[in-house]
């Protein structure tokens, strides 16, 4: 996997936040992509939207980050919108999971739309996520009880699971993720 991931492209980056226990299992690297279309009303983070904003890394250099912090579970690319930017993100993902990372991204396009973009390098993001939490933020639909997302309009997919599920013909099929132990308690 590494060798076929280009260590220099480009990222916008609206921030970083090195070890988020909210955004996802387990603790993660959390990159906040700059640029989102959607507009959401209520987004929690609207200095993301504007797509001449932000700062440039390169793919390397949050690899870089990213490899030297111990007890990582994953990363997790949140926004903006990831999916505008699915090229480097696909090289990033590429590396991450080569060191033993989840990967796990929001999006406001839903899974079906994204698919619906019949385009190879989405599909490769999406192939390679643990996680998909789908969805535009729905400020009427908000409920502070859901684990990971905001409003109830949004799903967090078991995309491997889902794949899995497809790959044996149940086509369309979206299966939820459940979060709970990752380990069984012996007594
Ligand atoms: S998709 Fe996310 S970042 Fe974009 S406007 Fe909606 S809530 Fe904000």
């Amino acid at each position: 996997m590494f060798e076929t991931a280009d260590m220099s492209k480009v990222i916008k980056v609206c921030g970083i936040e090195p070890e988020s226990i909210v955004d996802g299992p387990g603790f993660r690297y959390v990159i906040f992509v700059q640029g989102c279309p959607h507009h959401c009303h209520g987004c929690h983070n609207p200095e993301s939207w504007a797509f001449e904003g932000g700062m440039e890394m390169t793919v390397g250099e949050i690899f870089d980050e990213i490899k030297s912090k111990s007890g990582l579970r994953g990363v997790t690319f949140s926004g903006g919108e990831p999916f505008e930017q699915v090229q480097p993100l696909v090289d990033l993902a590429k590396l991450c999971k080569g060191i033993g990372l989840t990967v796990m991204s929001y999006s406001g396009y839903t899974l079906e739309e994204l698919e619906a973009r019949h385009d190879s390098a989405t599909d490769e993001l999406l192939g390679m996520l643990d996680i998909l939490v789908d969805g535009r933020y729905d400020e009427k639909l908000r409920n502070l009880t859901l684990i990971y997302c905001g409003s109830e309009n949004q799903r967090v997919i078991d995309m491997k699971k889902t794949r899995t599920a497809r790959e044996s013909g149940d086509h369309g099929m979206v299966i939820p993720y459940k979060s709970g132990f990752d380990f069984e308690i012996k007594i």
